[in-house]
């Protein structure tokens, strides 16, 4: 895909031959009802290049719960500000486990695996709420700011669906506060971060959004947020910790850096070239986009573009 009529070209093909099957092996997530609300056979897929030109088909317009693919964002910001410092509150393994498993904290201390899944998810959002006083202002006004697109914002519905239903994030929270590993009252990290996982966005949004890993660490704006390391940093958690307990399944399919959400989201990054979204509400057991998979496993195959 070296130009943009090859590239839309791809992702013609990716529509014609995976987006029909979109939500016909999955199951849109329930455990927060409101987001049980979308059609389980939408599909989009958005690509954006890194002078930021962004092409898409199918729903690549359309606004969806992006969820744990905030957890990037939070990521980055807080690295950012802090470097390293992170490191000493949440690891940086792959899990194994769901993405809200609480079996390993209690073994590790209080000290979540990674800062992908909810536990570590929730620490990232608790630095960042100490470090700039509003943590889902910070990850809403990057989103902004690097989509240009003022419309991106929370969904009040599907942050209070999520905060009546949260009783399991809850238990992560208050686990870890236990062990000395928050900062801030639970209440508050909850809340913050269920908010943050509320952002609605189109996957051409969010692939601009994301570029900034593609052009390791610099932004839309032309300046820095990352360190080029850091940028390989998030790129490699990414890819060892995006898609929870099918991380290797992920790496072994479409060999690129990627984020899922509940939302049916999937961020992924193409270091150097490309910064990819799919769409597709229809999840695998494991929580992740079974046609989004389906149709970055066609992407890399098609283009030969991989991080291997
Ligand atoms: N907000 C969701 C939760 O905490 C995010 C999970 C996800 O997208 N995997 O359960």
């Amino acid at each position: 895909a070296a130009d943009t009529g090859e590239l839309s070209a791809v992702l013609a093909r990716i529509l014609t031959e995976v987006g029909p099957s979109a939500g016909l092996a999955g199951r849109v997530a329930d455990y927060i009802p409101a987001l049980s609300a979308v059609d389980p056979a939408t599909f989009g897929f958005a690509a954006t290049d890194l002078t930021g030109h962004t092409i898409g088909v199918g729903k690549w317009r359309t606004p969806f719960s992006i969820q744990s693919v905030s957890k990037v964002f939070s990521l980055a910001l807080v690295l950012a500000i802090e470097g390293d410092q992170l490191w000493r509150r949440v690891g940086r393994e792959p899990s194994g486990n769901p993405f809200n498993s609480l079996v390993q904290l209690e073994h590790e201390s209080g000290i979540p695996r990674n800062p992908l899944i909810n536990a570590g998810a929730l620490v990232v959002t608790d630095r960042l709420l100490t470090l700039t006083g509003d943590a889902r202002g910070a990850v809403r006004d990057f989103l902004r700011a690097e989509s240009g697109d003022d419309r991106v914002d929370f969904d009040a519905a599907v942050a209070r669906s999520e905060a009546e239903h949260g009783d399991r994030n809850a238990a992560l929270a208050h686990l870890m506060a236990s062990y000395g590993n928050l900062e801030n009252p639970v209440a508050d990290v909850l809340e913050h971060y269920f908010w943050q996982c509320s952002i609605a966005m189109t996957c051409g949004d969010l692939a601009l959004a994301g570029s900034f890993l593609a052009r390791h660490g610099v932004r839309a704006d032309g300046s820095r947020l990352l360190s080029r390391s850091e940028a390989k940093r998030v790129n490699s958690v990414m890819l060892t910790c995006g898609a929870y307990d099918a991380a290797g399944e992920f790496a072994y399919r479409v060999g690129l850096p990627g984020k899922s959400g509940v939302g049916g989201g999937i961020l992924a990054v193409v270091p150097g070239r490309y910064s990819l979204c799919t769409w597709s509400p229809a999840l695998d057991e494991r929580g992740n986009s079974v046609a989004g998979v389906a149709a970055l496993d066609h992407f890399t195959t098609l283009t030969g573009l991989s991080v291997f």
